[in-house]
């Protein structure tokens, strides 16, 4: 943000005007003449400046010429301007035990969240048991439950992906055991899981489902099911 360190006018020539307790402004207007939202920057910080930064070099020109100090507007903070922070005294200033803590957990943060985006999986998967449809006996003396797998492609590439099953002794999928889905898109299939009736287990058993993509071995996801086995 641009800010003018004083707006006080020097009055005359002649005059000590440090010790009269003014500023090195001449008044020049130089600084509301280039600045292309019409506001001056001597009358403090303003929520219309664009921080363009036309105001700092059309001063420091001018100072420049008159043999002042450049940077009567300068980029600063209030915090400065008040107790007249030069660069050094700023940049010390910026040193602090809470600013380096801060921006040790701020490159944390961004080192973390670029690991998480670098090695994502491009693929999520919801298994939703088919609660209208009860475990029941199909031919082949198997006990079969229905499942909707919901296979969300994130990437940005399509992919074929391969439907495995596994948790229990004999299990198998009844049909569909490949999809191919289109870069960020959504499929829903409805599958059908087999176990043979003797398998021995009774109740809710856990089961997995394992999804991989054929043209992409890293992409893979696990998820966890139950069957129920009556
Ligand atoms: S930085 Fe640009 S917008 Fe802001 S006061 Fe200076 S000239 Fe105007």
């Amino acid at each position: 943000m641009a800010a003018a360190a004083s707006r006080v006018p020097r009055a005359q020539k002649s005059e000590d005007y440090k010790a009269a307790g003014k500023g090195d402004c001449i008044d020049c207007n130089i600084c509301v003449q280039v600045c292309p939202t019409g506001i001056d920057i001597r009358n403090g910080l303003q929520y219309e400046c664009i921080g363009c930064s036309a105001c700092i070099d059309g001063c420091d020109q001018v100072m420049d010429k008159v043999g002042y100090a450049r940077g009567l507007i300068r980029y600063s903070t209030e915090n400065a301007m008040e107790k007249n922070f030069g660069r050094a005294e700023v940049i010390a200033h910026l040193i602090r035990p809470r600013i380096i803590l801060y921006s040790v957990i701020l490159v944390a943060i961004t080192l973390v969240t670029a690991y998480s985006i670098a090695v994502r999986t491009p693929l999520k998967v919801d298994v939703i048991r088919d609660r209208g449809v009860l475990a029941r006996e199909v031919e082949g003396g198997l006990i079969e439950n229905v499942y909707t797998l919901r296979l969300m492609n994130t990437d940005e590439a399509p992919h074929h992906y391969h439907i495995g099953i596994s948790g229990l002794d004999g299990i198998d999928l009844a049909d569909i055991k490949d999809a191919e889905v289109a870069s960020a898109s959504t499929k829903s299939l409805v599958v059908s899981a087999r176990v043979p009736i003797d398998n021995g287990g009774k109740g809710s058993l856990p089961i997995f489902f394992d999804i991989g993509a054929t043209d992409a071995p890293a992409i893979r996801i696990k998820e966890k099911a139950v069957f129920i086995m009556p």
